[in-house]
């Protein structure tokens, strides 16, 4: 241990970030939240009624992110890990019960992530009446591009977001499909909890969503935000 450790913490503490796009800084994560069912072919996909019930959400841990251009390893324990491409919303400035029309003031920025699915054991934790956690927390569930700020590309409502395969088209879909938009996430999400600056919401995936296998090559982009590049490496 350095002697520079400060001694106060048995070891030394993590600060978990993501990169700023065209910056040296970075964005450091507090909590990393997630919508659920937010595009209503996803929903239908699912085999739920896309009627406009309010929004639900789920966490996922600071340290499951990983950056573009790395391996995704498969997670054990699971035979149907599935890929979901989404607009990943970067909060700057904390609050609770926020406004819907004075949310975007609260935005910092914007990315495309994956929330990573191990689609089998959501399934089973969904018909168990038990939480997703094991299905959506896990190790590198969380991949996610450099954010940009908003001061660059202003606040996009709509445009293409979409994922390939190998090259290969899978999910396709719009921003302005979302049920529910980056403003009225930010308005509930702030009912139930405190937001602060450096939490990060996953918005939700659009149709498309399928099973991800070892070799393969995910590429996903959002209309003015940028893009992401996973590869699905084999397991620990
Ligand atoms: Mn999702």
């Amino acid at each position: 241990m350095s002697s520079e450790h400060n001694e106060q913490y048995l070891f030394p503490p993590q600060v978990y970030s993501v990169a700023v796009s065209d910056s040296e800084q970075r964005f450091p994560v507090r909590r990393v939240y997630c919508v659920g069912r937010n595009y209503a072919d996803h929903a239908r996909e699912m085999g739920h009624d896309p009627d406009r019930e309010p929004p639900f959400f789920f966490s996922k841990h600071p340290d499951s992110l990983i950056p573009s251009g790395s391996v995704f390893p498969y997670p054990g324990e699971s035979a149907d890990v599935h890929h979901e491409i989404e607009l990943v919303v970067a909060i700057g400035r904390g609050g609770r019960n926020i406004a819907a029309d004075e949310a975007l003031a609260h935005v910092f920025g914007y990315g495309v992530g994956l929330d990573m699915t191990r689609r089998d054991l959501q399934g089973a934790a969904k018909k168990a009446g038990r939480p997703w956690e094991v299905g959506k927390a896990f190790d590198h569930a969380a991949p996610c591009s450099a954010i940009v700020p908003a001061s660059r590309i202003g606040h996009p409502a709509a445009g293409e977001i979409r994922l390939d395969v190998n090259g290969e088209p899978r999910q396709r879909g719009d921003l302005a499909s979302q049920i529910w938009s980056v403003p009225e996430v930010i308005a509930h999400l702030s009912r139930y909890f405190a937001l602060e600056a450096g939490d990060l919401i996953f918005t939700g995936t659009p149709a498309g969503v399928g099973a991800v296998k070892v070799g393969e090559r995910l590429t996903g982009a959002i209309a003015g935000i940028g893009t992401i590049e996973i590869t699905v490496g084999r397991g620990d």
